[in-house]
């Protein structure tokens, strides 16, 4: 046995022994089970000395790539004056990232929370729907990823992650994504919000048809429900735009970001509102929702220099190029295996294929994976192999990637025939 190959025995070992025997499983048979070492870019390095061109992305986290040097100055700075705040001054470093945010958020939203995940920032967000608006339902959508906190389970929308754990929180009603008349019948007095992705990620990379944001705005206008967008996944960039809601210009009441806000570097999570809301919110006690390590000065010092970097390397334009040549080749495969591909489709950098059933999918991930291209299925539907590149991926990284999936599309095909 090589030294590489006792290291990686040894990792696979702890995961089995201590941390989750099942993923551990799940993850060699997937095709990933080896150790990684490190990265760069859109480059992950492996203890065997495998080079991985990574097409997950982190599931959407390294948005700007691994490592940006721009973030990790950034981080290595504040590291060496002050990593966590004391929680008594005032932190500039928080105060810098709200203005910053305050500058791109859409419409009148200004104002944010910090805390330190996706499920974070979507447990604010219900909180402050629920004593801003004194109601207390949510509605949200089927195939909805909301994260696996008791709060953001309840709205998530896929019943292989809630039924172990009902009953969640009482009040909240899913209806299909893209149905606005069902949105519609499914609020009633004591409806505080609707929570949705403007494209589901992790129920399959669905992008609504064009008038049903705009259709939710206008009915939670009326009724007084508060809109919240979770940007958590097609946030920061991702599909061409800051913010995904932007490319069918409807304003939200509420948002959350979190995974590539930390520049792939630090965790952070936010929960943005409007002035109105956050005085309905915090007004009366402004400790009323808090967390100790939401805000760090390295997690801040982080989204800083993301935000720069994304606008000033051009990224959502790269994201834009690239997702367009990257889909081009997604649907030529698609169109060489028409039985096994349903659908490519998405925006920007968050696409997805679709296969008829998901055994192709398991192999051709298993596929690409040996020949050093990481994808994977989104959560909430294993039919659906996502691609979330990181931005600054390039032309000739895209042709690679695309001859890896027409590869292993081939082979999954080849093999399935066979049984
Ligand atoms: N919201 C959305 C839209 C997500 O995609 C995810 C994670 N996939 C989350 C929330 C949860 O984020 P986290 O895993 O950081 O808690």
């Amino acid at each position: 046995m090589s030294a590489s190959e006792a290291h990686i025995d040894k990792v696979v070992d702890q995961y089995t022994d201590f941390l989750n025997p099942g993923l551990a499983n799940l993850m060699r048979f997937g095709g990933f089970g080896d150790v990684e070492e490190s990265a760069e870019g859109c480059i992950l390095r492996t203890v065997s000395g495998a080079e991985f061109l990574d097409c997950l992305g982190g599931y959407g986290v390294f948005t700007v790539g691994h490592r940006h040097p721009k973030v990790v100055a950034a981080v290595h700075r504040q590291l060496d004056r002050m990593p966590l705040s004391s929680k008594t001054f005032f932190s500039e470093p928080m105060a810098d990232l709200g203005e910053r945010l305050a500058g791109i958020a859409p419409g009148d939203i200004c104002y944010s929370f910090f805390s330190n995940s996706g499920t974070e920032a979507v447990e604010a967000a219900l909180k402050i729907a629920r004593i801003a608006s004194g109601k207390t339902r949510v509605v949200c959508t089927e195939g909805g990823y909301h994260g696996k906190s008791m709060g953001a389970l309840s709205a998530t929308g896929r019943d292989v992650f809630r039924q172990p754990f009902l009953p969640l929180i009482p009040g909240f009603a899913h209806v299909s994504f893209d149905d606005a008349a069902a949105a519609e019948a499914a609020m009633d007095d004591d409806t505080a919000a609707f929570i949705v992705e403007p494209i589901q990620g992790e129920g399959g990379i669905i992008s609504p048809s064009p008038g049903y944001l705009a259709a939710l705005r206008e009915m939670c206008s009326r009724k007084g429900v508060l809109l919240i967008f979770d940007e958590v996944q097609t946030g920061m960039g991702r599909t061409g735009a800051m913010f995904a809601s932007e490319h069918w210009n409807v304003l939200p009441d509420i948002i959350t970001l979190a995974k590539a806000l930390g520049g792939g570097v630090m965790p952070i999570g936010v929960t943005m509102a409007t002035p109105d809301i956050w005085q309905r919110a915090f007004g009366k006690n402004p400790l009323i929702h808090t967390s100790t390590f939401g805000g760090s000065p390295l997690a801040c010092a982080a989204g800083l220099a993301t935000i720069d970097v994304i606008e000033q390397e051009g990224l959502l334009r790269a994201a834009v190029e690239r997702g367009e040549q990257l889909l081009a080749g997604l649907r030529g495969v698609q169109a060489n295996h028409p039985d096994a591909l349903v659908a490519a489709r998405g925006m920007g950098l968050m696409l997805g294929v679709e296969f008829a059933v998901k055994d192709y999918a398991e192999i051709a991930i298993n596929a690409m994976a040996r020949r050093g291209v990481i994808a994977a299925y989104t959560l909430n539907n294993p039919k659906v192999i996502r691609f979330e590149p990181p931005l600054v991926i390039s032309k000739a990284q895209v042709d690679q990637a695309v001859t890896a999936f027409a590869e292993s599309v081939e082979e999954s095909v080849e093999m399935l025939r066979g049984l």
